[in-house]
């Protein structure tokens, strides 16, 4: 199964790749871990990415479209992968599809995750991270069961830099701008699934895996 989960920041497109890579045995490709990563290992890409992720905008598209097309040829893509936070402008929508193409391969569904502004504020700033294996957690909608531990490896968790208030609304103007008009695009390829992302985890689960079964 070759997906997109589509939506803004805090929209849950991360914690239901994890649920799906478990549920389909593909890969989780999040363009925003990768980047996070380079940043840490301070590698010339990762140094660039860094002043536009601070700023809450987007890293240029030859920089992330360079990256997915890598990250698609490797072994573990064969059977398929989940595409999180790419693409977010329709030239990287654009270069996906001719990567894909060159590979003999085509899009299955785009599932897109509906959820209020207010909702995603309050989503962001709670949002904490595992330092060590990247799974993310909420101070009040999905706490760990140690405060600051990872329920799975017990490494400690972080706040993102950019999960601040005034980088979130930031982020969340600039996936209006650039992002949302891929809500059509998709639609008019006739690949794109709506679902209504306001409700808790585990039902948002329940209906993503439903609205894949029945497509
Ligand atoms: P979130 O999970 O909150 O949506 P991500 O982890 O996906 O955030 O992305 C964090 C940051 O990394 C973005 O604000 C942006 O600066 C950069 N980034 C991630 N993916 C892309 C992309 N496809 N195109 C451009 N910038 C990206
Ligand atoms: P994205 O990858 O789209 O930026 P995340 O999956 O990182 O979003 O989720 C953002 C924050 O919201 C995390 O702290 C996560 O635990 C929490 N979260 C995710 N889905 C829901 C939901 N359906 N209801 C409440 N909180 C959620
Ligand atoms: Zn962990």
């Amino acid at each position: 199964m070759k997906l997109i989960l589509l939506g803004p920041p805090g929209a849950g497109k991360g914690t239901q790749a994890k649920m799906l890579t478990e549920q389909f045995f593909i890969p989780q490709i999040s363009t925003g871990d990768i980047l996070r990563a380079a940043v840490k290992d301070g590698t010339a890409m990762g140094l660039k990415a860094k002043e536009f992720m601070d700023a809450g905008g987007l890293v240029p598209d030859e920089v992330v479209v360079g990256i997915v097309r890598d990250r698609l040829q490797e072994k573990d893509c064969i059977n398929g992968f989940i595409l999180d936070g790419f693409p977010r402008t329709v030239p990287q929508a654009d270069a996906l599809q001719a990567s894909l193409a060159e590979m003999g391969k085509e899009l299955d569904r785009v599932i897109s995750l509906d959820v209020d502004a207010e909702a995603l504020v309050e989503r962001l700033t709670g949002r904490r991270t595992c330092k060590e294996c990247g799974r993310g957690y909420h101070v009040t909608f999905d706490p760990s069961s140690v405060v600051g531990k990872c329920d799975a490896c017990g490494g400690a968790l972080f706040q993102r830099d950019d999960d601040q208030e005034e980088t979130i609304r930031k982020r969340l103007q600039v996936y209006a701008d650039q992002t949302s008009p891929l809500i059509n695009y998709y639609r008019d390829a006739g690949v794109l699934l709506e679902l209504d992302g306001m409700q808790p985890i585990s039902q948002v689960q329940e209906k993503m895996l439903s609205l894949l079964q029945a497509s």
